[in-house]
């Protein structure tokens, strides 16, 4: 037992001294110590770090430096404003924006610190796509019902690397098994955004998400949960009891919100776009859940009726919303519900057969959205951005190309704030249940440091950011560079 302990001392011992040896390149105080091109977690290695020591009793004698990144000479988008800040320095330590001035700012003598010099370029929040399905990008539905679920996963994780790469550093998660994603990424066993995590999204028979043969039904107490429940991705409930087991269930395991689907859904094999799903008394049930636990509800829902149920209910943010009136928008601008709604782009015409009831039903939605939109702006609602891409990595890689698809409504800035601060604050609803400490989508100080330095103005031309491989010259998430093209 004692020789168990012992050994298993030592194995602890080196991973800590190996995590903070020297790599062998000196990292000084230039950009020397950054990360290079392909994405990596490891930090800039340190010069006073303890060689590995073979004795386990003699390792982690000396506390490694902290780290520190001075970015000098940038342009600030904070996230927020519609203008760039003048000339700034900016400087972050450990996953802290610590300190922002138009002043020089020294380099501090007890850091470990990597200067990125901006040359003039812009520094902003890292991107926030506040409707993403983290497992369901890459693999089409039927794959990911018929395949084992650690293939799905290992494949969502090379997508999240890809994710990050895009410059989104944050997704909000609105349905599918993520939770083994995210605690991955979170241990930095793999590059890939903050994952907000809702789990299983709760529907009921029928309903969006319903994705069951029809040889499953009818369901009868004690079957086995079908394939889709089994993998976490949907799960069918048709009471208050359920709902509250469900939602309960779904944040035991860490869900940041609960996503449940109030309304029909245009993929979705069983459910009509104009059918209301849960009743006043199941919405209710899944608001309390979430309420009690300290968060939120987010409620996929598209026609009048069921937007209004939901808010009445207490649902807090509604996904997508683009058949919505003037009346709902009303009733969402008093209660100050959040809208998540997508620019789709105009191929999503012609992603179904045509004539088909899907197809049907997606051009009803896309004629819809100018409206809404128009809607959002008129009653002022709180309005984020997110793309719900799924089973499409090719529209994946577009995934900053839907953002500038904003500019029909919105200025650059705004686009940009609504993909960053705004959508911070819809992810701030979380409380507790966020699964990060402190404020994302912003720079600014104190904030964490999610950041992406732009070489051109965004403001200017937005359109910088639909080629993300090219013109984000680093990309930070957490305090740690997992890109930069400006170190040689
Ligand atoms: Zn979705």
């Amino acid at each position: 037992m004692r020789d168990r302990f012992r050994f298993l001392s030592a194995v602890v011992a080196l991973m800590l001294s190996a995590g903070c040896a020297p790599s062998g390149a000196p990292s000084g105080s230039d950009a020397g110590g950054a990360a290079t091109g392909a994405a990596t977690t490891t930090p800039p290695a340190t010069v006073s770090s303890p060689p590995a020591r073979p004795d386990a009793a003699g390792a982690a004698t000396a506390a490694p430096k902290v780290a520190v990144t001075l970015f000098k000479n940038v342009r600030i988008f904070d996230g927020k404003a519609e203008k760039l800040a003048g000339p700034s320095n900016v400087m972050v330590r450990k996953n802290i924006i610590e300190r922002i001035s138009s002043e020089i700012i020294q380099s501090p003598a007890d850091a470990n610190v990597t200067v990125i010099d901006g040359g003039g370029r812009t520094l902003m929040p890292g991107l926030i796509d506040a409707h993403w399905h983290t497992t369901l990008v890459r693999s089409t539905a039927a794959q990911v019902l018929s395949a084992d679920l650690g293939y799905t996963t290992l494949i969502a994780g090379a997508e999240a690397t890809d994710t990050l790469m895009r410059g989104f550093t944050t997704v909000r998660d609105l349905g599918g098994p993520a939770f083994a994603l995210r605690r991955a990424i979170d241990e930095g066993v793999l590059p890939g955004p903050r994952i907000f995590p809702s789990g299983a999204m709760l529907t009921v028979t029928g309903g969006h998400g319903d994705f069951r043969q029809l040889f499953e039904v009818p369901r009868i107490d004690g079957m086995p949960l079908a394939r889709m429940e089994q993998l976490g991705a949907a799960i069918v409930t048709d009471s208050a009891d359920e709902v509250t087991r469900r939602a309960r269930e779904q944040l035991l395991q860490g869900a940041s919100q609960i996503k449940l689907t109030a309304s029909g859904g245009v993929a979705s094999p069983h459910s009509p776009i104009d059918v209301i799903t849960f009743t006043t008394a199941e919405l209710q049930a899944a608001v309390k859940a979430a309420n009690d636990r300290g968060t939120y509800v987010a409620a996929h829902a598209y026609t009048p009726a069921a937007i209004q149920r939901a808010v009445l209910a207490g649902v807090q943010c509604i996904e997508h919303g683009q058949l919505m009136d003037e009346a709902t928008a009303k009733l969402m601008a008093e209660k100050g519900t959040w809208l998540s709604i997508q620019p789709f782009p105009d191929e999503f015409a012609h992603i179904f057969p045509p004539g088909s009831d899907q197809s049907k039903k997606m051009l009803e939605v896309m004629a819809g959205t100018d409206r809404t939109y128009q809607l959002a702006k008129k009653y002022h609602l709180k309005t984020a951005f997110g793309t719900d891409i799924v089973f499409s990595p090719e529209l994946a890689k577009r995934q900053g190309a839907l953002l500038v698809g904003l500019i029909r409504w919105y200025t650059p800035a705004e686009a940009l704030g609504m993909a960053t601060g705004a959508n911070g604050e819809l992810l701030a609803l979380s409380g507790e249940r966020s699964p990060y400490r402190g404020k994302l989508g912003v720079v600014e100080e104190g904030a964490l440091a999610d950041l992406l330095l732009v070489d051109g103005n965004p403001i200017a031309d937005i359109k910088l950011i639909t080629d993300p491989a090219r013109n984000f010259v680093v990309i930070m998430k957490d305090g740690k560079i997992y890109k930069n093209t400006l170190s040689h």
